[in-house]
């Protein structure tokens, strides 16, 4: 008579097991990590946009003089300063001496060099509209 083994895994099924899981890991990380980035980068983006719209009001409201400061769009025309969800940075705006109406907003981290980005990217000009790197 065959004598019937106990219940439960032997080591050789629970290795293959975890072999198994290890492997699904390591292709589904890196499709998540970018996925996540890719978030980020859009919520950004939309925070430049967001910026932009609150600067415009703003310069309606004044008689086309842009604000001193980011700060001052808060509470007013923006309920907080919207920051960076990759790093948590504030935005900068870059105005060009040459065209003191225009100006430029830019994420000034590198926290979506992930992506590919360069330093400062993306950038937002009401003129151009949105610049990927
Ligand atoms: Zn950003």
């Amino acid at each position: 008579m065959r004598k019937r083994r106990d219940s439960g895994f032997t080591l050789v099924e629970i290795m293959i097991v975890i072999a198994i899981m290890g492997a699904l890991l390591g292709i589904l990380l890196p499709s998540y990590t970018h996925a996540m980035a890719q978030g980020k980068l859009s919520a950004c983006k939309s925070n430049l946009k967001n910026l932009s719209t609150a600067i415009e009001t703003y310069r309606n409201d004044y008689g086309g003089q842009a604000p001193p400061m980011m700060r001052s769009l808060a509470p007013t025309y923006l309920a907080v300063l919207p920051t960076c969800p990759s790093r948590g940075e504030t935005y900068s705006r870059s105005v060009s001496d040459d065209a003191p109406d225009s100006y430029v907003l830019f994420c000034r981290n590198w926290g979506h060099g992930e992506l590919g980005l360069a330093s400062n990217f993306p950038q937002y000009s009401p003129a151009v509209g949105m610049l990927e790197k």
